[in-house]
């Protein structure tokens, strides 16, 4: 379901009535194991206690086996809805049947069948077959990628298996699995929450209740409680916004309640928008065509033709003139672009994001994890009474020494750090198995490289979680910065805490916070990032439970500062390089980040980003909203200390500079800047859901130089969707051109219509498909972005079209008026000039190859599909006047050599021509390039191509 998608609330309480059936038919697995619930009891799982939920799925809090989950998945089926069908392979065939041009192409042959002109009706039949064929098979092809794409998207959940906490593909899932989400985690199932610290889930898909509605673990409610009232359970497609929760999987797939109602709601893919401007474009395309068949058959009756002859090239004319095709061939290009943007980790939600990516004028990424590798390492620590400890080892690897100046540690600082990371490895959400490698690995990286860390110090984990068992906690939020939890040690209450530096030594015991804060600022500045740990007794022994431990975390003044952590999140390889691409791309790029504005500086300084400290802007600078912080947004590159709701203002102040910004984000709340933003991109490996939701693009490996592959692919589908066009409207505007001069010179009609089919036939089916699949011309990284208010139909599109169109139409009348001049029959020079067309159109389709570049520069080993496509059409033609039947049907004859001697260097005669243009375009754009020596000569091109005010079309 959409995620917008609202439905009213009132339908909430009628629906489980249906449900149960449902569910009372479907829920009985066979042989009545695992659940084994009585008749429509599924309905009412929130009327049990808890106890008896985990009962009656045969569950306990610690999960499933994974010999067990096998079995019930084997009884269950995979916990994923139904795919929405894609549309059948008839139903395309139909679609491509109502278009005004079929319907002229059947008037058509209606009216031969009544005349009685057997040929012609076979003939045009013929045409529809194949134009319908051919149009069905792209169409087939564009929905086949689509459905691919859908499906390579997967939700990963944090599962209890075998006692021990795996990540597993979500569509895995089996009733009695125990999951453990987060904020901004997608609900995976129906649940019934065991623990829940802080939860809030937003469940406006399922309800229309558009606030996140808390949830708690609880026991039984009344049976008659509604869907949105039930605050014990948690529904597959709702998200988890914030907290945190450990809950039993009730019922998967399409048994949930999202899937009982899923059924009734398909939601239709909306149609990109560039389709749907091209679609306009065709039509007014369509009506100008109009106009000039009027044209020529009011010429054509003046002087006296039949009015059977006229309607056939009347009817012809338009199927020449009017790209019916174009709208196809441009969903292709943009499917074949999200092909290319897949293979390079690029994956596309919105289809209109492709072209879009190629626009973009601003990167505003996310530094950890995107520029930096997320694999947190705790290098150096700082103890109060103890001065500075460093730590070996890198990534998440266990080993690692602690060492003062070289030396070990005394037997009271090593106790000391100890003390530090128990209290930084109680206060964490994350897993970490020392036996299971990565695999064994699961949650925040803050929180990973902690429970690493405590390992190195001599700690089992495991052991030290369940001696102390946590009685509340504040999960870490990006607003709040710190994380902080009740733990019950047997012989007291301890609340644990850890966060940024600023936010909780003011808030301890530290003799001299300012120093403290002095020497945090110190390694932030040296690229750590710097996280406090505290710690505080709480009440006597007896010590506080339920309610007041909860107000315990709501009070933190008074903490014992343990020390601070500085980690080392290494750069990404590839990231300087990425960022050195944008620039020479002319995109900008801007790094966001929580971090402290040290850390984000130092970062940001190797990386090429930023330099100078006024180029950062801090989020309390965002949030005191002072005068002319638009311009000052716009001019910084780093934003540090940023909250999720600082987001959207950045955005909003670049767009209001003019600028098309993408943005990256992962976490829950980064969602209504994705959505603000022009490209929403969201990481999809430690990405939550709700972003990805939000997002037009994912990354699936969460790497910044993705971006710039995904700008390169951009590019590249728009300029080929540009070399569609131009193909098949300059060959129309050549067609046109023919007609009217023949007639205005009064030569008889230059082809007959079942030729000007014929023509259409062999030269419109593979090449716009193969050049739609044109390699990315290189330097295309090199230009500036394009304007995002340019239109498609710029006024270079418009003069290529109009003199290829004029060269091809005046050169190939001047030869048919020669050949009758000459003396020729008019089926002569009809056949001559169906051939020397033929040339002309598939000579310039290498002219629409590049509209900067020599065509003698592109070589044809980079797209065979469309050296293919013009041997084939000329071949095809070749044949068809060596075939019998078809040749006196399209009025062909095989040529003698000497005319191939004077076809061919007429038909070459548009490839000199453009060229000509582009050397001369070229040219001029290097002479007024001069005073910015910097600009290479393309991007120059496209600057003065942007300079110039072309009419905005369609
Ligand atoms: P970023 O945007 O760079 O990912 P975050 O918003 O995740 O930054 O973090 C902001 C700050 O919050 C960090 O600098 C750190 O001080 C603190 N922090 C981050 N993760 C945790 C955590 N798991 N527990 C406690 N504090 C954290
Ligand atoms: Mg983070």
């Amino acid at each position: 379901m959409a995620p917008g998608t609202t439905r009213p609330s009132d339908a909430a309480p009628a629906r489980p009535a249906a449900a149960e059936k449902t569910a009372a038919t479907k829920q009985q697995p066979a042989g009545g194991d695992a659940a084994a619930p009585g008749p429509s009891a599924e309905d009412r799982w929130h009327a049990l206690a808890r106890d008896a939920v985990l009962a009656r799925l045969r569950a306990s809090s610690s999960g499933l086996t994974d010999a067990e989950a096998e079995r019930r998945l084997a009884i269950h089926g995979p916990n994923a809805l139904p795919q929405p069908k894609s549309r059948s392979l008839l139903s395309i065939v139909l679609g491509q049947l109502t278009s005004p041009l079929i319907y002229l192409l059947l008037a058509a042959a209606v009216v031969s069948l009544v005349l009685a002109e057997y040929d012609d009706a076979g003939f045009i039949f013929l045409v529809l077959t194949i134009n319908t064929a051919v149009g069905a098979a792209q169409e087939w092809r564009a929905e086949a990628n689509t459905a691919a794409l859908r499906s390579a998207i997967t939700t990963v959940v944090r599962v209890m298996r075998n006692g021990a906490v795996r990540r597993l593909d979500s569509r895995r899932l089996v009733p009695g699995d125990v999951v453990v989400l987060e904020g901004g985690d997608r609900v995976p199932a129906d649940l019934r929450i065991l623990e829940a610290a802080e939860t809030q889930a937003d469940e406006s898909s399922l309800t229309g209740e558009s606030l996140p509605v808390d949830k708690v673990a609880g026991d039984a409610l009344p049976p008659d409680t509604p869907l949105a009232e039930r605050l014990t359970m948690l529904f597959a497609g709702s998200t988890l916004q914030r907290g945190r929760a450990r809950a039993v999987v009730l019922s998967t797939g399409s048994r949930t309640e999202l899937g009982v109602i899923a059924g009734a709601l398909g939601s239709p893919a909306a149609e990109p928008p560039l389709t749907r401007r091209l679609d306009r474009f065709s039509r007014l395309l369509g009506l100008l065509s109009l106009c000039l068949v009027g044209a020529v058959v009011a010429l054509q009756l003046g002087v006296g033709a039949s009015l059977r002859e006229t309607f056939f090239v009347a009817i012809a004319l338009a199927v020449s003139v009017i790209p019916e095709g174009l709208p196809v061939a441009v969903t292709i290009a943009l499917s074949i672009a999200t092909r290319r943007m897949a293979r390079r980790n690029v994956i596309v939600r919105h289809l209109p994001a492709v072209e879009g990516l190629g626009a973009c004028t601003v990167v505003a990424t996310d530094k950890t994890g995107t520029l930096t590798m997320n694999q947190l390492t705790a290098r150096r620590i700082w103890l109060p009474r103890h001065g500075f400890v460093e730590v070996d080892g890198a990534g998440f690897e266990l080993e690692g020494r602690l060492s003062q100046g070289g030396e070990a540690l005394s037997d009271e600082a090593h106790g000391a750090a100890r003390s530090l990371a128990r209290s930084a490895a109680l206060c964490n959400d994350a897993d970490l198995d020392p036996t299971a490698g990565a695999e064994g690995r699961s949650g925040d990286t803050v929180d990973i490289a902690f429970l690493v860390l405590a390992i190195k110090t001599g700690l089992d984990t495991g052991a030290l979680r369940k001696a102390a068992r946590r009685i509340a906690d504040r999960p870490f939020s990006a607003e709040r910065k710190y994380a902080a939890s009740l733990h019950d040690h047997g012989d007291g209450h301890l609340v644990h805490v850890k966060g940024a530096a600023e936010v909780l030594v003011p808030l301890s015991d530290a003799e001299d916070p300012d120093a403290v804060l002095g020497l945090a600022e110190d390694m932030a500045g040296r690229g750590y990032r710097v996280l406090a740990v505290a710690t505080k007794p709480i009440g006597d022994a007896a010590g506080p439970a339920g309610p007041s431990g909860e107000a315990c975390l709501g009070e933190l003044r008074g903490l014992t500062l343990l020390g601070l952590v500085g980690f080392i999140d290494p750069l990404r390889p590839e990231a300087r390089q990425a960022v050195r691409d944008c620039h020479r791309a002319g995109v900008a790029v801007k790094m966001i980040t929580g971090d402290h504005a040290a850390t984000a500086l130092a970062i940001a300084r190797e990386l090429g980003i930023a330099d100078r400290p006024e180029e950062v802007v801090t989020g309390r600078e965002i949030a005191a909203a002072a005068a002319g912080l638009d311009r000052r947004i716009a001019a910084a590159s780093v934003f540090a200390r940023v909250e999720p709701a600082h987001k959207v203002r950045i955005v909003e102040a670049l767009q209001q500079a003019g600028h098309l910004v993408a943005m990256t984000g992962d976490g829950v709340n980064d969602a209504p800047a994705l959505h603000r933003a022009d490209l929403g991109v969201a990481m999809g490996r430690d990405g939550t859901d709700a972003a990805r939701d939000a997002a037009d693009l994912v990354l699936a490996d969460d790497n910044f130089a993705s971006v710039v592959a995904g700008i390169d692919e951009g590019r590249a589908a728009y300029a080929n969707i540009r070399k569609v066009i131009y193909l098949s409207i300059s060959t129309g505007a050549a067609e046109a051109v023919m007609f009217v001069l023949a007639l205005a010179f009064g030569l008889p009609l230059p082809l007959t219509a079942v030729q000007l089919l014929w023509l259409n036939l062999v030269t419109n089916g593979g090449q716009d498909v193969a050049l739609a699949a044109e390699a990315s011309e290189p330097g295309l990284l090199d230009r500036p972005p394009r304007s995002p208010r340019e239109p498609l139909i710029d006024a270079l599109l418009v003069r290529e079209t109009l003199l290829s169109g004029a060269v091809i139409g005046l050169v190939s009348t001047a030869a048919f008026a020669w050949m009758i001049d000459r003396g020729w029959s008019t089926f002569d020079a009809r056949n001559t000039l169906l051939f020397l067309m033929v040339a002309f159109e598939n000579v310039h389709v290498f002219n629409c190859r590049s509209e900067t570049r020599s065509a003698f520069r592109i070589p044809l080993s980079a797209n065979w599909a469309l050296v293919a496509a013009v041997v084939g059409a000329q071949a095809v033609h070749v044949g068809a006047a060596f075939t019998p039947g078809l040749c006196d049907l399209l009025g062909l004859s095989p040529l003698p050599l000497s005319e191939w001697l004077l076809l061919v260097p007429l038909a070459l005669s548009v490839l000199i021509v453009m060229e000509t243009d582009k050397l001369l375009r070229q040219r001029r754009a290097k002479r007024s390039a001069v005073p910015s020596p910097a600009e290479p000569g393309p991007g120059a091109a496209t600057a003065a191509r942007r300079s110039a005010k072309p009419g905005e079309a369609g």
